[in-house]
Formats: structure tokens, C-alpha cells, sequence
């Protein structure tokens, strides 16, 4: 069956120009070379969120998308490397670990490498933590850092990193490469959205000063406000806070203080945790609380106690809910970013949700016909993603030891989504991972998190049996003493910086 193509897209329009907007219009502004016009509004007068300073490897492939010179964005944005996050007191008080990014050990004949962990901790053996399998690892604990080997056969090539900058800092960078290309910013505050009283389609935007600005197809990327796809179209709020109860956060910059850890401390409070992100120039500092179970004097006073050094400036307040537009593109509008959902920043995820947002829109851009199977495959994989990063970050709460407070009563004891119930099942057995096609994070990532958390499965995968146990301890004193020998070879993380990037 042939029909007519509809008419290209020709007129691109952003609202807001936070990290979503400005990642999105770089994203875009290769099209405006083939006669499309691509144009970002946003208000000084609004201005950002501010925050998100913390970053996943993923990030790496917007940034090579872009032909972004790495070491210049390190550079320009006062970035330090990410090996990881160490979670502490989570599973319970004084207790803690590393999620690293990257590997553990490496899988033989068939069978995986935390199965040989797990049986020989079963065995009454001293393993120690999986984290000493693990490169990344391994090296964040050192302070220590490298870009990973491209060679397959080098230990070297099992290291994972992302960034840690300052995010008004990435988005100004951004702002160049776009401009540069040809997106045109304009200034100014949008009053009102026009729509086509037949379609409901979006149609222009009016701004302050009677200034209009008309499109084909919109990017709501206007924050938590969702203007265009909350506000204009009125697409309804999936609520998760039963899931997520944490809704407020305090966030500060601190001066700083001592070495440069290459990864992110995320430290578990009574009623949330605190985050810690390593800049060249500065910390930042943020805790993530749940206004039912604390009040914000005594989340602000945890904050100021737990900074390495003094603050630079006057700590802010986020009010925020998790949760996720019922749809993220629906008609002409597309929501990338906070408008259209958020969780809170545990494991980093919201600027990949917005990378993964802006990838698929790239990979089913809509012509004007606006095709019904394009925007429900955007839907179904979108929230898709958006619920399995949700389930991630709950088990961090769910799994735990604690019963310190009324937080950790609830999320300890908490009904959780059946997909992540599943999961839990499914390795409570016989330690079984899986992950699901399209989803973020490895089964490295959950074994991690899984094992720092205290969940141990009452037995192993069978096939393990076929692997003499002595065997198997030799080959993991091997996989260890490698590890731990590259990492003492790897400059430190100041090191690395210096030579290469340093702001
Ligand atoms: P915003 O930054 O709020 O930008 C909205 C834009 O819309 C602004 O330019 C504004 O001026 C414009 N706008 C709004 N209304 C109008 C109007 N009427 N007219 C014109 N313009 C308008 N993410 C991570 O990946 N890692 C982290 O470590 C991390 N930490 C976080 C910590 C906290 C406490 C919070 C709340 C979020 C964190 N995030 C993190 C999320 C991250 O901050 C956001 O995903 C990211 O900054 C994108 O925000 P945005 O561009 O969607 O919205």
C-alpha cells in the first residue's frame, strides 16, 4: 500500500533552555542545515532548576553523537570523572559500598562471575566485597583514574566512567555548539499557547511584549511548570510519591576540601540521603527528604553538618513529586526532561532520561502527518524506560536493614511494583539477573546494588556445580590481583585531570 508522504517538519520549537532545551537543540541543530528552522525560547527571569551535576556513562555516546571533544567539555564545565556511586548506611547504619560503572570479574564457560562469588561465600570462603572484582571499583576507592582500553583482552577495558559538572556550566557549552549551527534563541517569557480549535494541535506561542512565535512541532522542555504538554494539553501526573515518598530537597555548593574522589557519595539520612558531587572547583551538595517524615530546618541543619567544607552560597529549596506524565509526546508536543517527569537523582538517570528522550524523538521524527504508530512507539518505550529506573531506585529503599525511623518503616516494609517484585524473585532463587530489553542498567549494576544492600539469594545457578571450587578460587585470587595491580598503575584522579583537562 503507498500513500502521499506528508509535508516535512520545517519549524522546530523549544520551550525553556535548562539542560533538557539546550541538549535537545544541539541534538536538533544538525537539521538546521537541511531548511529546518529550529528556535529556543526561555526567560532569564525563570531561570533553570540548577541543579544535576551528576552524570551516567551513557552520556558518552550523546556527547560522541555530537562530535563533542571531551576533554574540552571536562574543561569548560569544571568536570570531574565518575567511577561510580558509594551508597553509605543504606543497608543499615555504617555500612557501605560502591555501585560501580563497568564489570565484575569475567563470566566462564557460560556461568556467571557473581555466581563464583556467591558460592564461594556460601562455601564459608572470604571472597571479601564483589566491589574487589570489579576495576571501577577498585580504582574509585583509590582515587584513581583512566580512560578504559579499547584492546578487549586488557583488564583495562572493563573500566566504565561518566562526569560530574556544573550543569549551568554544560548547558552555556551546549548553547554555543547550537547557536552555532543555526538555532535561534529569543528571549522572553511565554504567556499563552495557541491551539487549532479542530486538532488540538499546538499552534504558536504568545510571548510577553505580543511577540508570537509559531512551530510545527513542539519541545516542551520548560521543567517541572510543563507548559506545553501539562498545562496546554493537559495531559494528566502519574503520581509514585507511595513508591518515592522524598519531595523536597535542600541543595548548596561547598567549597573544597582534600583529594578529588572520581565518584558520587549518596548517604543514606532518617528520612532521605545526601548527595555529594566532586567539582574542580567546587562540591555540591544536596539531601533529598520527605516532608512527611522531616521537617526542612532539620533537613537543611543534616545538610550544613555533613559538608566538607564552607558553603559558597545560600542553600535553596526544590519542591518536587516522582512521577511521570501519562504520555510524554502526545499530538505535536513532546516533553523531554522535567516537564515530562522526574525521580529523584539516587543513580543520576534524569539527563539520560532526556538523552533517551531526544534519541528516540531523532530516530521517529514525525512528518506533518504526525503519525499515530510514531508517537505510541515513543509512548510505550519512554515510560517504559521511565518505570525501569523507577524500580531501581526503590529497591535502594525497600531493600534495606533499617528501622531507625518512620521512613525507613515504610520503605522497608512497602508494597512494591510487580516488576520489581519479579526481579526480587527471580534472584531471592538462584541468583538470577535479567535485564530487559532496552533497560539501563546492567545486571552488573544490580548485582551491585542488590549484594550492597544485604538481598542474598538462598542459592546458586546449578551450572556453577560444574566448576571445581578450587578452580574457581584460583581464578578469582587471579581476576583480583589483576585488578588491583591496574589500578595502582592508573594516575590519580588529579593526576588525570591535570594532565589532560583541568578547568
Ligand atoms: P529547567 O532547568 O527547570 O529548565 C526549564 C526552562 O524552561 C528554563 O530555561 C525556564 O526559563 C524555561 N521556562 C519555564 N517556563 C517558561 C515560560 N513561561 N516562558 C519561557 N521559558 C520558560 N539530574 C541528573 O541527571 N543528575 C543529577 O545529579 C541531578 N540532580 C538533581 C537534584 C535535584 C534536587 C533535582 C530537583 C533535579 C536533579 N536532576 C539531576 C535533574 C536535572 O536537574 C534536570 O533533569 C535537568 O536540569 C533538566 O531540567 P529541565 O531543563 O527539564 O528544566
Amino acid at each position: 500500500m503507498t500513500g502521499t508522504p506528508a509535508a516535512r517538519i520545517t519549524k522546530v520549537v523549544i520551550v525553556g533552555g535548562g539542560t533538557a532545551g539546550w541538549m535537545t537543540a544541539a541534538a536538533l541543530s544538525r537539521l538546521v542545515a537541511t531548511g529546518v528552522a529550529v528556535t529556543l525560547v526561555e526567560s532569564e527571569d525563570i531561570g533553570t532548576v540548577g541543579v544535576g551535576e551528576a552524570t551516567i556513562p551513557s552520556l558518552r555516546d550523546y556527547n560522541r553523537m555530537l562530535g563533542i571533544d571531551e576533554d574540552a567539555l571536562v574543561r569548560a564545565t569544571g568536570a570531574t570523572f565518575k567511577l561510580g556511586i558509594e551508597f553509605r548506611d543504606w543497608r543499615r547504619l555504617g555500612d557501605s559500598y560502591l555501585h560501580p560503572f563497568g564489570t565484575h570479574g569475567r563470566d566462564i564457560e557460560g556461568v556467571s562471575f557473581h555466581q563464583l562469588w556467591l558460592r564461594q561465600a556460601n562455601l564459608g570462603g572470604d571472597p571479601g566485597p564483589i566491589g574487589d572484582y570489579c576495576l571501577s571499583a577498585v580504582a574509585a576507592r583509590k582515587g584513581r583514574f583512566t580512560r578504559p582500553a579499547s584492546n578487549p583482552q586488557s583488564v583495562l577495558s572493563t573500566l566504565s566512567y561518566a562526569f560530574h559538572f556544573d550543569a549551568a556550566l554544560y548547558a552555556k557549552f551546549l548553547r554555543g555548539m547550537a547557536e552555532e549551527a543555526g538555532v535561534v534563541r529569543v528571549e522572553g517569557r511565554v504567556a499563552a499557547v495557541d491551539r487549532d480549535a479542530e486538532t488540538g494541535f499546538i499552534t504558536g506561542l504568545r510571548l510577553d511584549g505580543d511577540r508570537c512565535i509559531d512551530g510545527e512541532l513542539f519541545i516542551d522542555c520548560s521543567g517541572f511548570r510543563s507548559l506545553l504538554l501539562g498545562d496546554a494539553l493537559g495531559v494528566p501526573f502519574t503520581s509514585w510519591q507511595h513508591w518515592l515518598p522524598c519531595d523536597r530537597a535542600w541543595a548548596v555548593p561547598s567549597e573544597r576540601q582534600g583529594t578529588l574522589t572520581p565518584y558520587t557519595r549518596a548517604t543514606a539520612e532518617t528520612a532521605g540521603w545526601r548527595w555529594r558531587i566532586p567539582l574542580q572547583h567546587r562540591v555540591g551538595n544536596g539531601h533529598v527528604y520527605a516532608s512527611d517524615h522531616v521537617d526542612d530546618d532539620a533537613a537543611l541543619r543534616a545538610l550544613l553538618a555533613g559538608l566538607d567544607g564552607k558553603p559558597l552560597a545560600e542553600p535553596r529549596q526544590l519542591r518536587f513529586v516522582a512521577g511521570r506524565r501519562e504520555r510524554l509526546w502526545e499530538k505535536n508536543c513532546v516533553a523531554i526532561g522535567l516537564s515530562g517527569g522526574f525521580l529523584e537523582p539516587l543513580e543520576s538517570t534524569s539527563i539520560h532520561l532526556i538523552q533517551s528522550g531526544i534519541t528516540r524523538l531523532m530516530a521517529l521524527f514525525p512528518d506533518r502527518g504526525f503519525g499515530g504508530v510514531e508517537i505510541d512507539e515513543y509512548n510505550r518505550v519512554m515510560l517504559r524506560e521511565y518505570a525501569q529506573v523507577r524500580d531501581f531506585i526503590i529497591l535502594h529503599y525497600h531493600a534495606t536493614e533499617r528501622s531507625d525511623s518512620t521512613f525507613w518503616n515504610h520503605c522497608r516494609t512497602m508494597t512494591i511494583p510487580d516488576m520489581l517484585q519479579a526481579k526480587l524473585d527471580l534472584w531471592s532463587g538462584k541468583a538470577r539477573t535479567f535485564r530487559e530489553q532496552g533497560e539501563l542498567f546492567t545486571p552488573d549494576g544490580w548485582i551491585a546494588v542488590l549484594l550492597g544492600q544485604g538481598v542474598r539469594p538462598v542459592s546458586t545457578d546449578p551450572l556453577v556445580a560444574a566448576l571445581p571450587p578450587e578452580e574457581s578460587a584460583r581464578f578469582m585470587d587471579h581476576v583480583r590481583d589483576m585488578i588491583g595491580k591496574t589500578a595502582e598503575a592508573m594516575p590519580t584522579h588529579e593526576q588525570f585531570i591535570a594532565q589532560h583537562c583541568a578547568a
